[in-house]
């Protein structure tokens, strides 16, 4: 299988300690991290939280509008992969 990617996939999520909005890189799904809002530990998961940027949109509905895509964007921190990845 090929494992170049063109563009990078995300995953979102949200803390279960400070319900931040988080996305990361797909390849880090499975691994633990700091939240970056409130430095507890996360594990990654490997399918986005429906509701969340990437994940599907909450039941009875079509999902978001450009606008509330714009909004979950700026809300959304990214974690990067690490350097060392
Ligand atoms: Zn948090």
């Amino acid at each position: 299988m090929d494992t170049q990617l063109d563009d990078t996939t995300f995953l979102s999520f949200i803390c279960e300690s400070c319900n931040q909005e988080i996305e990361a890189p797909a390849d880090l799904a499975g691994q633990e991290t700091e939240c970056p809002a409130c430095a507890a530990l996360i594990t990654i998961p490997y399918v986005s939280a429906p509701g969340t940027l990437w994940g599907v949109p909450l039941a009875n509905t079509k999902g978001p509008s450009p606008e509330q895509t714009e909004a979950m964007k700026s809300r959304t921190i990214r974690i990067e992969l690490p350097d060392n990845w």
